[in-house]
């Protein structure tokens, strides 16, 4: 029995010793105090894990000191596959802790089994020694009972085993289940371990790309630091530089400083002198103020004062001017004679009438001869044109008279001689060489520019044309239309031509223009347009009407400029009808021209104006202080020698007429010149009758002895 309880003691003891050494295997007991391949290999996981921790936690802190010192640049591929890695290793972490966390706990219930089986094993030993024991005591007679009781223990003890070995087993499955675990640990820390290496390889990378970053960086920075130095050294030149020209500057102002400060003191002083001034100055003036308007009272009524007694003066003067003016009209006479020969021209022909009969006094522009039938006629008048006298010269003589009609005087210049003589080519003239007309107004404008400080003063133009004793208006829409010279309505006894227009003229454009209409009308209806004109009186009537801006005295001017009909005497050709008409009634005209003027220098009580549209017309310019120019047209050429004489004498016969006392004996004499000439043709009886002038001699013949003559010899009629 005992021996059977001693074998099932060794059994116990074995399978003891086996659960022992497995639980020693699976117990937390050093692997050198007789350890198991388990927990040696468990072991050196564990070592390696801690080692691979430290490795881990060196690498982080490593790239922790190397973030530290690279740049960080939060948006390049580094920096995302760092942070992504990071995380890769946190959860890695986070993993490798709940793994040593499951050990620990494995460990801790390894430790707690340990215990429990050494407790059971004292506990066991314990009965053993006390089984024993009591053996010793009672060796036979309580075998029995021992034996019983140890079978009684040995069952409870196989239960017991039981039991352990169930646990055992449940232990061992623990065991296999916790091994099963470890591989996969063990697995995963490969793949962590794995996961590490590349890591490092990573790390590594990096740390070689952030090296050749490092080393660029560094060469940039070098670079950096050069070209910083570099113009750091630049800019300090250019400062230097700077520096010295303002520091140029900055005496130059000191200088400048110096020299502006006594400027300075002696503009403050100025300042403070004119601000004193500034101070006083409205007082001043005001002060100033009243005694100029004082003064400019006192020179305002002295001024107007003396501008009185200068009006006063002034009006004096003019009327001083107009008395003397009137006074050398009346001694020079207002009638003047002038006397044109024209040039023989090609057109004339070079037979034996067309020699020239016509000579000239060379020491006196004042006469002419004509050689006639063998005797030499001397004539005189107030100025001789020579055929080569251009239309200038004409004009610088009667520019005066022109003149005169802007003071308010009326002139009337008449071109009076036979057809062909040169009339319509003084009056008119050319139009590369105009003649008196033209000039006449041209003269007039630039007098008016001049005047017009003084005066504002207007010229207006009419033309018109007396033919067969019909006043014809050249400017109005139909020339055909007759126009009648009245008597002003206004009772002032003045005549006026309703209907006769007058335009007004500012240039030459318009004077050309005006001339231009005048010629057309003047075509228009006749067909013969030279032979027309030569037997129709052409008028061009200019007024000149002016305000004195200095008195407000008003002028008005009339200058009537007449280029007459062929004053020859058609009776000789024999003409009839129309043309005997015309003839008539230019020679009426012409008379009676003659016999105004006759009349108004003899101051006879009776002018007979009325007796011809010409004197009729020209009224108010042939009466008065009016000056009158005759411009008395002759050919040289010998066919025409005796319409030349008729011409001349006609011209003496006015001309004597203005030499007053002398002349009233001449007047009478020369009166008859005309009509002598008339009383050639056969039409003058008609005339005679009218005007019945007592017959004489030639005027000319009264001052022929004091001449010295081209030629020798002296006519007579
Ligand atoms: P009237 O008008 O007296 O009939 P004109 O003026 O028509 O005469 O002149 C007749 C001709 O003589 C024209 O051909 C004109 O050109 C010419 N003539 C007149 N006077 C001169 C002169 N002083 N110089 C040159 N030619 C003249
Ligand atoms: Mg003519």
């Amino acid at each position: 029995m005992i021996s059977c309880l001693q074998e099932d003691k060794v059994k116990l003891q074995e399978e003891l010793n086996t659960a022992e050494s497995k639980q020693q295997c699976l117990g937390s007991t050093p692997p050198s105090l007789g350890t198991t391949d388990l927990e040696k290999h468990l072991a050196i996981l564990v070592l390696e894990n801690d080692r691979l921790k430290q490795e881990l936690n060196c690498s982080q802190l490593r790239f922790q000191q190397l973030r530290a010192s690279v740049p960080t640049c939060t948006d390049c591929e580094h920096s995302k596959e760092n942070s992504r890695l990071r995380e890769q290793t946190s959860v890695l972490q986070l993993e490798l802790e709940e793994k040593t966390r499951l050990l620990s706990e494995l460990e801790q219930h390894l430790k707690d089994v340990h215990q429990d089986r050494t407790e059971r094993e004292e506990r066991l030993n314990k009965r053993i020694r006390d089984c024993h024991l009591a053996l010793a005591k009672h060796p036979t007679p309580g075998m029995k009972f021992i034996s019983k009781k140890m079978e009684v223990e040995s069952l409870r003890m196989k239960q017991d085993l039981e039991e352990a070995q169930s646990r055992n087993h449940y232990l061992q499955e623990q065991i296999g289940i916790q091994r099963q675990l470890l591989t996969e640990q063990e697995q995963q820390l490969q793949g962590s371990w794995h996961t590490s290496a590349q890591l490092q390889a990573q790390i590594m990378m990096y740390e070689a790309e952030l090296e050749q970053a490092r080393g660029e960086m560094i060469a940039a920075l070098q670079a950096m630091e050069d070209e910083k130095n570099q113009t750091i050294e630049e800019v300090f030149q250019h400062a230097r530089s700077e520096m010295k020209s303002v520091h140029d500057n900055l005496n130059g102002v000191r200088m400048n400083l110096l020299s502006i400060q006594p400027a300075l003191k002696t503009l403050t002083s100025d300042y403070n002198c004119l601000k004193n001034h500034v101070r006083d100055f409205p007082c001043l003036l005001q002060d100033a103020v009243s005694q100029t308007k004082k003064d400019i009272y006192q020179a305002v009524e002295e001024a107007k004062g003396i501008n009185q007694d200068l009006m006063r003066k002034y009006k004096r003067e003019m009327q001083l001017r107009k008395k003397c003016h009137n006074e050398l009209v009346r001694l020079r006479g207002n009638i003047r004679v002038f006397c044109r020969v024209r040039p023989i021209t090609r057109d004339d022909g070079a037979g034996p009438d067309n020699r020239n009969v016509v000579s000239f006094d060379q020491d006196d522009d004042a006469v002419l001869c004509i050689s006639h039938r063998g005797k030499t006629s001397l004539f005189e008048m107030d100025k001789v044109f020579q055929p080569c006298a251009l239309q200038v010269d004409i004009f610088r003589e009667v520019q005066a008279l022109i003149t005169s009609c802007i003071d308010g005087y009326n002139v009337c210049i008449f071109a009076y001689g036979q057809t062909g003589s040169g009339k319509t080519y003084t009056m008119e003239g050319l139009p590369d060489d105009p003649g008196i007309n033209q000039r006449a107004l041209q003269h007039l404008f630039g007098e008016v520019a001049e005047r017009s400080t003084d005066w504002d003063l207007s010229i207006t133009v009419s033309m018109a044309e007396i033919y067969n004793e019909t006043l014809r208006n050249l400017l109005a829409k139909d020339p055909s239309e007759k126009l009648e010279i009245k008597l002003s309505p206004d009772g002032s006894g003045q005549l006026y031509v309703p209907g006769l227009i007058q335009i007004r003229v500012q240039s030459v454009d318009d004077i050309n223009k005006v001339f231009e209409l005048g010629r057309v009308n003047r075509a228009t209806d006749f067909t013969n347009v030279n032979e027309h004109s030569s037997r129709s009186h052409a008028l061009l009537i200019v007024s000149v009407t002016g305000i004195n801006l200095t008195s407000g005295v008003r002028t008005v001017g009339k200058l009537n400029l007449v280029d007459l009909a062929g004053s020859e005497r058609v009776g000789k050709s024999g003409a009839e009808g129309p043309r005997l008409r015309e003839a008539q009634n230019i020679n009426k005209s012409l008379l009676a021209l003659g016999d105004v003027i006759c009349a108004l220098r003899s101051k006879q009580p009776y002018i007979p104006f009325r007796n011809s549209k010409l004197t009729y017309l020209l009224q108010d310019s042939l009466s008065g202080d009016s000056k009158t120019l005759m411009m008395v047209q002759v050919s040289p050429m010998g066919k025409n020698v005796n319409e030349t004489i008729c011409s001349l004498k006609f011209a003496q016969r006015v001309r004597s007429v203005e030499l007053g006392a002398a002349g009233r004996r001449a007047e009478s004499q020369l009166c008859s010149s005309r009509q002598e000439c008339e009383l050639e043709s056969p039409h003058s009886a008609t005339q005679q009758g009218r005007h019945n002038y007592p017959g004489g001699n030639n005027v000319g013949k009264s001052t022929a002895g004091k001449r010295r003559l081209v030629t020798s010899s002296e006519v007579t009629n």
